[in-house]
């Protein structure tokens, strides 16, 4: 590949960059194009010139564009010990290096699809590998820009391998150290430019110095103001040839402190920091050349003439990062215990930093380590920055390989991972009617809500208006017969007090008429003036009656309205009732969707098995990961959609519910349940879930109490799935898991029975932890009691416990953990693996077959193998075998034991 088309600095949207014609902003000047002499102007990132800098007091200092993480995955070949102990397993990762992709098989049926910078396969060359990570970085740091190469990985990885490689036995094997040194003394020159090294060690959180070891606890110094990072405190030595630094690779090599791990006696706990700063001086260069601009925008001569010489500074940081495994899984103790948390206390802050960085979060917690301190201006800023992870083939690194794929994810930025899944996916249907069904509720909750406060406005409104029309006609009404009633007063008054003055009159008149006999017509008009007084009275009230009809008529008019109102409220009640009615209908349809993918994953249990049957005549629960990996190609692809289907049901239906189905009174959904989670075991990812969430637990529990065979197969083959992690082989172990194995062997009708347990102990034989108690709990006597019963999957379950067995064992004498004779020779195992070590079926020979190599290797069981006949099956196996690997294997082992060589002697076999 051409380097340049693997180069930091994809331009984000808002960048200068943008502005330039990509040749220009990637422009990079070849290795041999020597430098600068007054020729034409150099292009620079940001559409200016170098000297535009120098102008502003600084040389070399750019805008500062920050480039994308660049990442490249590494996979390493299959070392010896992964070629024989993996021999029946395919790789964890599969390559697609055209592509740029990566598939990390996630169990037997699923992969998961990641994309990176670059995919550098097993074949890959160390040259091939410099060109694609290195180089374009190195290229840039002689430019002027400052560049980071970095290693991630596991321990025994090739991290090491990869940037590290001396090559003095082989030049094809140099890294990218020495490769990058030999590129940057091709491009400079002794007499304008300087390159000086300095090569450190980063190990419990202090910096020390590998050129000169006393020098310990270096500190970091940053440049408040620019935020630069220096080490003034380390030593810096003047490369002038590649052999002199060579030299001084080798010498910091010397003083690497290099902890053991039992993963690999190489394994490194240190980070390794090689940093080489390059000064270039672009003397000869004027302004005029470039037609660079003063400050206001005209060419200045005075600024021209009194221009100090250009030196560009840069640096190229190489850092070996130490192993990224987890400790609990490379066995540490004590003293480093200390060292992991303070190797994850750097690792894990350079997570966050890259993650901070990719999200272009607003903070970058540089400072929690002294790893992101130093790192501070190799990322983000000018620096090009390029990141190769490097994984192992073996299944058995799955977790660690997975989780720096994950990390090199990262450092390409989240959004920008490609990851592809094709599957049925049962789980976003539910999830759009979930969502459409909340979408309804809401929009029903909200509508009735409106409808209530327009009613309880409109009843408000109504109760005021009517109470305010009640209140005018009261005052009306009670104005009117105060009125009136001072009127009838007044009128009464007057009549009275008319009536009296008649009266009076009257008297006065009949006296004088009396005296005069005269006669009486003012008393008449009188009657005429109260007549009149009534006629008044009596319009009055008609015209009041008047005003009170209408005050009634406004009342039944509002009592109308009201009315009206109330029927719009029992019409919103009906339509929320409707509403409820279809949530109810919606609910009802999710209820028989779920009930369908359940079926659905019982039906696709039931064909898997019936599949299997057809083809090998064998039972089959869904555990497949009791079968080998290459086995049923077919049927683990026809298996796929179903499998899903249940992890989605499972994600639904809540595990807790599923794990209580398995105490049901119901014979069926007790049997349905224990196949679910069985089901469920069978996938990595759920196997912490079902244990946390008390399912180890009930299964066991099932092994003890469950009367149905059906029932105590299923759980034995889900207790062997979950008994492939080492946490849970030791929970299985103190839950007295071995004990009620047994009994469930002992009681076993259906061979495949015993294939599930026979599993799960072989399982548990492969802990390093566990082999004393395997032993003293009748582990090794349980799998030999299963012989019996003939069936070639049990006594390949039953091979392979006892090779597992024999391969810990064997790693325990040679680290002085174990001394005396095996205990699968004390508990009567030998007479079985003679027997069988020549078996018909491979996977049981093989398995034997590596047994005795790991049993021969100990010469405390010589004398126990040469009386068993054991030794006539090595010589056999050192002859005859297939597989070579064994043959060479068992050729070894005996040419390298002592007892055994002697009574091959004594038999005068040649040898
Ligand atoms: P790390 O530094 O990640 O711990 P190393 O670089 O020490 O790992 O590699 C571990 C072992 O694997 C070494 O023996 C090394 O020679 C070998 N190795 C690593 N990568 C490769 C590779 N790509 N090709 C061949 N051997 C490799
Ligand atoms: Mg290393």
């Amino acid at each position: 590949m051409a380097s340049g088309s693997y180069r930091n600095g994809g331009p984000k949207p808002t960048s200068k960059l943008d502005r330039l014609p990509p040749s220009t902003a990637y422009s990079t000047p070849k290795p041999s194009a020597k430098p600068r002499p007054s020729a034409a102007p150099v292009p620079r990132r940001g559409g200016s010139v170098a000297p535009a800098a120098a102008s502003a007091g600084k040389a070399g200092g750019d805008a500062g564009v920050p480039g994308r993480v660049r990442v490249a995955v590494r996979l390493r070949p299959r070392n010896a010990e992964e070629t024989i102990a993996d021999a029946d397993f395919a790789d964890c990762v599969e390559l697609q290096p055209e592509l740029k992709r990566l598939k990390l098989r996630k169990n037997n049926w699923e992969s998961e699809t990641y994309e990176f910078d670059e995919v550098l396969t097993e074949f890959a060359s160390q040259k091939r590998v410099y060109e694609v990570v290195a180089k374009p970085v190195v290229e840039s740091v002689l430019e002027g820009y400052n560049g980071t190469v970095m290693a991630y990985g596991q321990t025994g990885t090739g991290k090491t391998y990869t940037l590290g490689r001396l090559g003095e036995e082989d030049t094809a094997a140099r890294g990218i150290m020495v490769r990058a040194m030999e590129d940057i003394l091709a491009d400079t020159s002794p007499e304008t430019d300087s390159v000086s090294v300095s090569y450190l060690q980063l190990y419990m959180e202090s910096i020390q110095d590998l050129l000169v070891p006393a020098n310990d606890n270096i500190a970091i110094i940053e440049d408040p103001k620019t935020g630069d990072v220096s080490l003034p405190g380390a030593t810096s030595v003047d490369i002038r040839d590649q052999k002199s630094f060579m030299e001084l690779l080798r010498l910091g090599e010397v003083h690497r402190f290099a902890a053991n791990t039992k993963l690999n006696t190489e394994s490194s706990r240190s980070h390794a920091i090689l940093i080489v700063h390059v000064k270039r001086s672009l003397k000869g260069r004027h302004d005029a050349d470039h037609g660079f601009p003063s400050e206001n925008g005209t060419n200045s001569t005075l600024v021209k003439s009194f221009r100090p010489p250009i030196v560009r500074k840069s640096k190229l940081v190489v850092v070996d990062l130490a192993g990224s495994e987890r400790i609990d899984k490379s066995g540490s103790e004590g003293h480093t215990l200390e060292e992991a948390k303070s190797i994850n206390l750097s690792l894990s802050a350079l997570g966050k930093c890259i993650n901070a960085l990719a999200e272009n979060s607003p903070h970058v917690p540089v400072r929690d380590s002294k790893l992101t301190r130093l790192l501070r201006d190799s990322f983000g800023g000018s620096a090009r920055t390029s990141l190769v992870v490097t994984i192992g083939p073996s299944p058995r690194h799955r977790g660690e390989t997975a989780s720096t794929i994950m990390f090199g994810q990262r450092a390409m930025k989240v959004e920008n991972m490609v990851k592809l899944k094709e599957e049925f996916d049962y789980k976003s249907l539910c999830r759009r009617l979930d969502i459409e069904l909340d979408k309804l509720m809401a929009e029903n909750e909200r509508q009735r809500k409106d409808f209530e406060d327009e009613i309880e406005r409109i009843r408000t409104e109504a109760d005021s208006r009517v109470a305010e029309v009640e209140k005018g006609y009261n005052n009306t009404l009670e104005n009117e017969r105060l009125k009136y009633q001072q009127d009838n007063m007044d009128s009464i008054k007057k009549v009275e007090e008319k009536w009296m003055a008649n009266v009076n009159r009257a008297r006065v008149e009949h006296q004088s008429a009396c005296l005069e006999k005269a006669p009486t017509t003012s008393s008449s008009a009188d009657i005429v003036e109260v007549r009149q007084l009534l006629e008044n009275e009596k319009i009055l009230r008609q015209s009041t009656e008047e005003v009170v009809m209408n005050l009634k008529c406004e009342i039944s008019h509002w009592k109308r309205l009201e009315a009206a109102g109330n029927s719009e409220i029992v019409k919103l009640r009906k339509m929320l009732d409707s509403e409820a009615n279809q949530k109810h209908k919606l609910e009802e349809e999710i209820a028989i969707l779920r009930s369908q993918l359940l079926q659905l994953s019982f039906q696709a249990d039931e064909t898997s098995r019936s599949l299997d049957r057809g083809e090998s005549g064998k039972a089959l629960t869904g555990f497949d990961s009791l079968v080998p990996q290459a086995r049923h190609p077919q049927l683990r692809d026809s298996a796929n959609g179903p499998k899903a289907s249940i992890a989605k049901l499972f994600e639904q239906v809540g595990l807790q519910k599923i794990l209580s189905l398995l105490e049901s009174e119901d014979h069926d959904v007790r049997v349905h349940a224990v196949k679910v989670v069985a089901n469920l075991a069978a996938e990595e990812a759920n196997q912490d879930k079902i244990v946390e969430a008390g399912g180890l637990t009930s299964l066991l529990m099932l092994l003890r109490n469950s009367e149905d065979e059906t029932i105590r197969r299923v759980a034995a083959g889900a207790i062997a799935n979950l008994a492939m992690n080492e946490t849970n082989q030791e929970l299985i172990m103190a839950q007295g898991g071995i004990v009620l194995l047994s009994m469930t062997a002992a009681d076993a009708e259906d061979p495949q029975t015993l294939r599930m347990v026979a599993g799960a102990i072989a399982n548990l034989c492969g802990n390093d932890k566990l082999q004393m108690k395997l032993s003293v709990e009748g582990g090794i006597k349980a799998l030999l009691g299963m012989v019996t019963c003939g069936h070639p999957d049990v006594l390949a379950q039953v091979a392979r416990g006892i090779a597992n067995f024999a391969k810990c064992e064997s790693r325990a004498s040679t680290q002085g953990n174990k001394v005396g004779v095996s205990l699968l020779i004390e508990d009567g195992a030998l007479p079985w693996i003679v027997k069988n070590a020549n078996h018909d079926a491979s996977p049981i020979r093989r398995h034997i077959e590596l047994a005795l190599c790991h049993l021969a290797q100990h010469e405390v069981n010589a004398k126990d193998m040469i009386s068993e006949g054991a030794l006539w099956e090595l010589v056999r196996i050192s002859r005859d075998c297939s597989r070579e690997d064994i043959r060479m294997l068992a050729h070894r082992t005996l040419i390298s034991s002592a007892t055994l060589r002697t009574e091959l002697r004594r038999l005068h076999i040649e040898f």
